[in-house]
């Protein structure tokens, strides 16, 4: 059942996405929904045996848990609101006795509470419980065909444990098999820090297959030794220019509204200026807070880390964050704020009267804006900014944290003389230590060696295995095709006859299938009746790492055999090719199995 297209999907954006769809891999059924044809299914089947060896290994055991969801596990850890209203991403319903069910995008509550009701005491612990399984998430962008889809194939893992020291040991056991796993899967990954989010402090990683189409910024030291998602990453930033002495004082500067034309006209540098943005956090708990932001001219906000700051210094969860505009003032019964012209001491009294926003501004100062001992700012009114300003000047400095976007060029904070670097990724797993946030929230506890009843320390660990098969595809292809690793190729070897009017040919080419399919080979023939050319191209779009064309020199037992990564091609005897791919495939093998981290 081989069906390849001719042309480009229109709305396939990546080269992975158009060759799937061209190579007969997937079928689109509707908005980020997808069928996986036969040649997808034996990828994506191969892809699972690997996990599932380097899961045995660590003693992990396999399960398989319900699609369908109570609300009420999601009710008791506070999740279900924030994942169906709004921009939640939870597929929910109602049963005929109009009983709330979620379609499980993760499985955090359902397996915390059957271990809770199962693990009764420390003797039964460390357990690592795992599943391979159909996830559903209502993605407000579902883009790029497997890659971030509303349905896919997810590997995901939880680990119980009576203490932090051994959830720490079982995470790194976990990182060893996740590089294991992507490296016998024959991709190039890189495994980076990551923003563990509200549940703070806990350790986690991503593991991100760098591709240029990537969605994921990360940066990573010259060295290597240091490499983080930008939604995490920290460093020092390039050197501030120090503005010259002065007093002082308010300079004109019309219609100089942002960095770029006030530098340009006035002769600054972006580093000698504070910016100040003002933001409208809206929380869980259905306040409106305004935020005023300060930082250097020359740095970005990184919203994630303005998140987790909030959250840590107020105690109160973020929903989502909006630039303040002048439609939103005025809906509030506000009047017109300078935009352009902010310095990090408006008052608060221009919140005064506001409807739904508290009437006090949180102020932060990012370490950028506030290490700097005298720099350029808003004046608070129209057309004017202020010259040579300190933070005494200003009546004080706001409380100052780290919220600038780690970017290219700045130092590492473990050795300034590396620079970071930027890349794009795919990420396709993380790792995530947990901490006991889930088995407090839904009472699941054991009986520890002094008899008390404590909760669980959890880690949880994911592997997107469908979008793994399309990052393989990202990093491994040509202008011709796909180039499967052999690990994970649909199939090992594929037979193409020439030309199927000639019995010669025929009968070799079936002789040649049998014999590598009794050596253990997973072998395609293709003897339709196509021209040779038509069935050369299907080959090289569809990837199989190893050809024989059986064709004019089947009379005298030749073949040719051709790889499919570097196209090399030897006309050899057909007895010499089997033995041949038969070594070449278990060495490949046996390699990705072997080799060292
Ligand atoms: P992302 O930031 O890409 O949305 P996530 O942080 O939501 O990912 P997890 O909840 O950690 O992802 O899920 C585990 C893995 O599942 C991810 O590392 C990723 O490989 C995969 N994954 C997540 N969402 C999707 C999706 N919509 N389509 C395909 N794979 C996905
Ligand atoms: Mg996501």
């Amino acid at each position: 059942m081989l069906v390849t297209l001719r042309d480009i999907p229109a709305d396939a954006e990546i080269a992975s996405h158009q060759l799937l769809l061209r190579g007969g891999f997937v079928r689109r059924v509707t908005t980020g929904i997808y069928a996986y044809m036969p040649l997808m299914w034996k990828v994506l089947q191969k892809i699972t045996s690997i996990i599932q060896e380097e899961m045995d290994a660590k003693g992990c055991l396999q399960t398989l848990l319900p699609q369908l969801q109570p609300s009420e596990l999601w009710k008791e850890t506070g999740r279900w609101q924030g994942y169906t209203a709004g921009e939640g991403i939870m597929f929910h319903l109602k049963d005929r006795q109009e009983r709330e069910l979620g379609l499980g995008p993760t499985h955090e509550e359902v397996i915390t509470n059957i271990a809770g009701e199962i693990l009764r005491s420390y003797k039964q612990l460390p357990v690592n419980l795992y599943q391979i399984q159909t996830k559903f998430r209502d993605e407000i962008r579902p883009r790029f065909g497997l890659m971030r889809s509303r349905e896919f194939i997810m590997k995901d893992g939880y680990s119980f444990h009576t203490n932090e020291a051994n959830l720490k040991s079982t995470y790194l056991d976990m990182d060893n098999a996740y590089k294991r796993i992507f490296m016998r899967c024959g991709l190039q990954t890189v495994a980076v820090d990551a923003d563990s989010g509200a549940i703070g402090g806990a350790a986690s990683q991503e593991f991100m297959v760098t591709a240029e189409s990537g969605e994921d910024m990360i940066l990573i030291s010259t060295d290597k030794k240091y490499s983080a998602n930008q939604e995490k990453a920290i460093s020092e930033p390039i050197k501030a220019k120090p503005l010259a002495k002065g007093e002082p004082s308010l300079i004109e500067t019309p219609k100089q509204t942002s960095i770029d034309s006030l530098c340009s006209i006035q002769g600054f540098d972006s580093s000698q200026i504070v910016k100040v943005l003002l933001l409208v956090a809206h929380l869980e708990n259905g306040e409106n807070q305004p935020l005023l932001i300060s930082i250097r001219g020359d740095q970005e906000l990184n919203e994630i880390k303005l998140i987790n700051v909030f959250t840590q210094k107020t105690g109160k969860n973020i929903i989502a964050i909006n630039s303040i505009t002048n439609d939103q003032l005025s809906s509030q019964g506000l009047t017109q704020i300078p935009f352009g012209y902010i310095g990090p001491d408006l008052n608060d009294s221009f919140l005064n009267g506001a409807k739904t926003w508290n009437n006090k501004f949180l102020r932060f100062a990012d370490l950028t804006a506030a290490t700097l001992e005298s720099f350029v700012c808003g004046a608070n009114k129209e057309g004017k900014h202020l010259n040579f300003m300190t933070w005494k000047h200003l009546g004080g400095l706001p409380e100052k944290v780290d919220i600038r976007k780690a970017k290219a060029g700045d130092s590492c904070i473990h050795d300034t003389n590396q620079k970071l670097e930027e890349r794009r990724g795919i990420e396709v797993g993380h790792i995530f230590q947990l901490g006991r946030k889930y088995s407090k929230a839904l009472n699941a506890t054991f009986t520890n060696q002094s008899g008390i009843e404590e909760p669980f320390w959890m880690g949880c660990y994911g592997i997107g295995v469908s979008r793994l098969a399309q990052a393989a595809v990202e990093q491994n292809h040509d202008e011709s095709g796909i180039i499967w690793p052999i690990t994970i190729a649909p199939f090992e070897v594929i037979v193409v006859v020439a030309n199927n009017k000639e019995s010669i040919q025929v009968e070799l080419g079936e002789k040649i299938y049998s014999e590598l399919i009794a050596n253990g080979i997973d072998t395609l023939l293709d003897d339709r009746a196509e021209r040779a050319g038509v069935k050369f191209k299907d080959a090289d779009l569809i990837g199989i790492p190893w050809r024989i064309v059986v064709g004019r020199d089947a009379d005298s037992g030749k073949v040719e055999l051709v790889q499919r990564s570097d196209r090399t091609a030897e006309l050899m005897n057909h007895a010499s090719a089997i033995q041949k791919l038969s070594k070449e495939i278990q060495q490949a093998k046996d390699l990705s199995i072997s080799q060292p981290l």
